[in-house]
């Protein structure tokens, strides 16, 4: 794939255009959304559970379809790609941290962080190189060879975050990045996405925590499967 749109600002990092996803029920988890995300901004998608956020987070993850109407992710028309496609839009376009972690067990950081280039071909000891690099970039440069078990919560999601971000994607996609965090940690990791914005990511957090969602320049509030305000 071409990196026809990836580095273009002109080309939204996100488009949603009247995306519905009907799951058997029926349930209509998303109602016709349209939304568009430009490169360069950090939002949260808020709302109450069941409001549709983890949906539109598959969806814009390209780790599903919508139902109907159509989805670009760094321009690409999601809809139109084969799953191998897709696989590698993904790999290459978006990063992905998870509320607990996700992290290997028995792996220290810099093998986690080197994980995340697993999919781009990217030799061994360059993956490393770059890992510590990105390790670095967090604040955790003194904890490359600490495993999951060594390190506090704050820390942990600091190395996934620094896992989503060593391919350089065109998108972090957190979702609920503080959730499994105390207060203060919580707002190490906030922070953090703050600074990498300021250096150019392209951040959208997913949370159901109005604190959080009132602190990002841009709420984008779901209710009942739409967006209520954009
Ligand atoms: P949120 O992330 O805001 O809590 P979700 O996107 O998970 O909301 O869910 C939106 C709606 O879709 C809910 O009614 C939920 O029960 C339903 N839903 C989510 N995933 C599935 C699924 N795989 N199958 C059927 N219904 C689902």
């Amino acid at each position: 794939m071409s990196g026809r749109a990836a580095k273009d600002t002109a080309v939204p990092v996100v488009e949603l255009l009247d995306a519905t996803k009907t799951y058997p029920g029926p349930v209509h988890a998303l109602r016709g959304v349209t939304l568009r995300v430009d490169a360069g901004e950090l939002l949260a998608i808020v709302g109450p559970s069941g409001s549709g956020k983890s949906t539109v987070l598959n969806i814009v993850g390209t780790l599903d379809r919508p139902t109907t109407g159509t989805v670009r992710v760094a321009g690409y028309d999601v809809g139109s790609l084969s799953d191998a496609q897709l696989s590698a839009l993904r790999a290459r376009h978006i990063g992905f941290v998870f509320q607990h972690f996700h992290l290997a067990p028995g792996r220290d950081a810099v093998d986690n962080v080197a994980d995340g280039l697993l999919y781009a071909g990217v030799p061994l000891k360059e993956r490393r190189a770059r890992s510590r690099k990105a390790l670095e970039r967090v604040g955790l440069g003194h904890r490359l060879g600490h495993r999951p078990n060594e390190l506090s919560g704050g820390e942990k999601q600091r190395v996934a975050i620094a896992r989503a971000l060593v391919g350089e994607p065109s998108l972090l996609l957190a979702d609920e990045p503080t959730g499994a965090l105390d207060t203060a940690s919580g707002a190490v990791v906030m922070d953090l996405l703050h600074e990498l914005n300021a250096e150019g990511t392209t951040v959208c957090v997913i949370t159901h925590d109005n604190e959080i969602a009132d602190a990002l320049p841009r709420r984008v509030r779901f209710r009942d499967g739409e967006v209520v305000h954009a």
